[in-house]
């Protein structure tokens, strides 16, 4: 049978599912390094070489209602892109699913978060990505925590592991309305601590986005904008296995496999994998 690459667990019908997978290939504003367009087949290849059933949640993939609906088509601009994603996630959403985004940079969160103006979010970062404007564009992969902060408001935003972060951007008053914990707080406190202070401050239900440049290189050397003092794999993981039950939708962008040796795309794979694992154990 001739098909389009899906994520080998990812069996049901869109009908009959409550995961929706899908791959936004687009990187035309990405600074540095190109080639997060490529990460979405790149992270179903290595996908396709997890096993299926989870010792960790005592669950078998392929029978939970999970569906691959492939690649969004997409245009030159990211404004539009950022509108077509707004646009195909608001059906996907409205059917009461959970969106699951294999990016493509950062910016095509935002797309996402319109469809949740209710929720709290929590992002995965070396950057702290608050500028306004970046080479000429509000919708660049360095703004997307301002725009989230557009559509959240204060004190909804926690991101976690930042390390770089602009002058310009520190300066800004708006700033402090975002929770950041950097790398080094992370490491000083443990990823408990950080747990603690998320888990008593979140309000509602949240959504959960992973620049892959937020763990640190030597774990995650596939991406964009590599960052060193990078916070750990397993520190993300602690994060989704303690808030899954409360998050509605989940990205994970800027991985790029140009500059990987493998081990970003079976991160980025395995972290689908604990998302979805970790939101149906039944434990
Ligand atoms: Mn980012
Ligand atoms: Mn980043």
């Amino acid at each position: 049978m001739f098909s389009h690459r899906k994520i080998a667990d990812a069996q049901a019908s869109y009908e009959d599912a409550k995961y929706v997978i899908f791959g936004v290939p687009f990187d035309h504003t990405s600074s540095f390094r190109r080639g997060s367009r490529l990460a979405p087949d790149s992270i179903r290849v290595a996908y396709d070489n997890l096993e299926s059933f989870d010792f960790q949640y005592k669950v078998n993939y392929p029978d939970l209602p999970i569906c691959d609906i492939g690649d969004l088509y997409v245009e030159e601009d990211p404004e539009e892109v950022v509108n077509d994603i707004e646009r195909s996630v608001r059906h996907i959403a409205d059917d009461g699913k959970v969106p699951i985004m294999l990016g493509g940079e950062h910016s095509l969160t935002t797309g996402l978060i319109r469809n949740f103006p209710e929720c709290s979010m929590i992002i995965i970062d070396a950057h702290s990505d608050f500028r306004n404007e970046y080479m000429g564009s509000k919708y660049n992969h360095a703004c997307i925590t301002r725009r989230a902060l557009e559509v959240l408001g204060e004190g909804r935003i926690f991101s976690v592991g930042t390390r770089s972060v602009s002058r310009e951007e520190y300066e800004d008053p708006d700033f402090s309305k975002i929770r950041y914990f950097s790398a080094n707080e992370v490491r000083k406190k443990g990823i408990q601590e950080v747990i603690e202070e998320i888990g008593k401050k979140v309000k509602g239900k949240i959504y959960f986005s992973i620049d892959m440049d937020g763990i640190d290189p030597s774990e995650a050397p596939g991406v964009g904008t590599p960052e060193p003092y990078g916070i750990s794999s397993t520190e993300v993981r602690s994060l989704i296995n303690h808030f899954a039950k409360r998050i509605i939708g989940f990205d994970i962008v800027e991985m790029t496999p140009v500059y990987d040796n493998g081990n970003t795309s079976m991160l980025a794979a395995k972290f689908v994998q604990d998302f979805i694992g970790s939101k149906e154990r039944q434990a």
